[in-house]
């Protein structure tokens, strides 16, 4: 049976219901304008439920100021409080295993003072014992937080739905945009400005956009572990150092990259460089490895696998269950080999803007990302944000450790 046609008229439509989509209808709704928001699937389910929910401040460039570092995480305190997700502040801590990681993690948080700071070869090892004798030292990232992977994106979106302002429509797969007007199927929405937000998959929209370009796309496997792991915050290595550009700039990073080069080669060639983030039910995600095939890998690799599991059991000094293995497409402009974007925007006519997310920095900074696309989109700054919360503090870190090491179950 057809739908009928029908036309809605709003001021801002969103293309894209994953969660930079979501992030551009609330700005919208930030600044008080209609929405409607058109996703094709009857959820997302693509990247903004398969990445690790970490939200990685510290690995921001020039996360020591202010307006990099706090502001976009305010906002997704104020909005994971709108809509009842549950955020863990526990912060980050990226293991020290040479003379060349600490090198470059003392350079970061002397440049982050209050939000990050060394931990001594103690007081990482007592928040980690498993990884044992070899780590010299630890950088504790103060303003990182965690959100439910699975569950966040969706918890914004109901924001959306109970909004009489906002509409939400599932199922609404967009095939044009352009003159103002949007169409998906018997659908039409006209719009003053319109955001697409597709993720990494090109559904065939993109190539009817006027400017849109090719990025290559890229497969990373990841895993959840089942419970058993409880940590004491999300943990990582130095070599998830070299992913991220505020820290591979760092003095000392050349060293380290070549130390790592021949230490891990294999690791290094796939980024191999585990995040274990913790889930609220005691289980794991550990990102990431990347497919050697360029583009569209139809298979996942079990050596990167392997390699991923390898360097988690290296940390977690124990049996791997592993619950479920996934795929994610991510994308890499060509441009910019150093990856030091984290989107890809383009205005293929006015009114109309593009935004692809590049980085794994993407989430921590989606509603950032939308403040700007808005104010750039309407050429009007952004509402305030929400006072500042306060980061953790060493205390924290004495009270987080003593309730760790009591955790029941605890088995590292
Ligand atoms: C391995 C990995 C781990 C990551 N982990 C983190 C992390 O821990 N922290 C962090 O900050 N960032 C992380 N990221 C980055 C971030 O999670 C993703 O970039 C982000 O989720 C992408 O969201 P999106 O909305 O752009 O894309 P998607 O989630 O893919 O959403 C796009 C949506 O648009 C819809 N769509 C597409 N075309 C159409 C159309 N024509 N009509 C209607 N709907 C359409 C799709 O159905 C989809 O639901 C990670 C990235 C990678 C690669």
């Amino acid at each position: 049976m057809h739908s009928p046609k029908r036309t809605i008229e709003t001021d801002v439509c969103v293309v894209g219901g994953g969660v930079i989509g979501v992030a551009h209808a609330l700005a919208a709704r930030r600044r008080g304008l209609g929405v409607v928001l058109l996703e094709q699937d009857a959820r997302a389910q693509a990247a903004s439920v398969r990445h690790s929910g970490h939200l990685f401040f510290t690995a921001l460039a020039g996360a020591d100021t202010d307006a990099v570092s706090l502001a976009p995480r305010e906002l997704w305190l104020e909005l994971a409080r709108r809509c009842g997700a549950r955020v863990g502040r526990d912060g980050t801590i990226i293991l020290a295993r040479s003379r060349e990681e600490l090198e470059v993690m003392e350079a970061v948080a002397s440049e982050r003072p209050g939000r990050a700071r060394m931990l001594t070869r103690r007081e990482a090892t007592a928040l980690l014992p498993a990884a044992g004798d070899r780590i010299l030292g630890a950088l504790f990232g103060l303003t990182d937080l965690l959100v439910d992977p699975r569950s966040i994106t969706a918890a914004l979106t109901r924001l959306l739905a109970n909004d009489a302002q906002a509409r939400v429509e599932f199922r609404a797969h967009v095939h044009a945009v352009g003159g103002g007007m949007v169409q998906a199927g018997p659908l039409s929405v006209r719009a003053g400005n319109v955001i697409v937000c597709p993720g990494a998959e090109d559904h065939g929209l993109l190539a009817a956009l006027p400017a849109a370009e090719q990025l290559v796309p890229e497969t990373v496997q990841m895993l959840r572990l089942a419970r058993s792991h409880p940590l004491p915050a999300a943990i990582t290595t130095g070599i998830a150092l070299l992913e991220h550009p505020a820290f591979a700039e760092a003095p000392g990073a050349e060293a380290l990259r070549t130390r790592l080069e021949l230490e891990r080669p294999g690791q290094v060639e796939h980024g191999v460089a585990p995040l274990l983030a913790p889930l609220a039910d005691g289980g794991l995600i550990v990102s990431q490895a990347r497919s050697p095939a360029r583009g569209r890998a139809p298979f996942r690799s079990e050596r990167l696998d392997a390699l991923l599991l390898e360097a988690t059991g290296a940390l977690l000094g124990c049996d791997l269950e592993v619950r479920e293995r996934w795929t994610l497409r991510a994308l890499r402009d060509c441009a910019d080999p150093a990856g030091a974007q984290d989107f890809h925007i383009r205005a293929p006519e006015s009114g109309v803007r593009v935004v692809r997310a590049l980085s794994q920095r993407a989430l921590a900074l989606c509603h950032w990302q939308a403040e700007k696309t808005l104010g750039e989109l309407l050429d009007a700054p952004a509402p305030p944000t929400p006072p500042v919360a306060p980061v953790l503090t060493v205390t924290d870190l004495r009270a987080h450790a003593d309730a760790f090491r009591s955790r029941p179950g605890r088995s590292v």
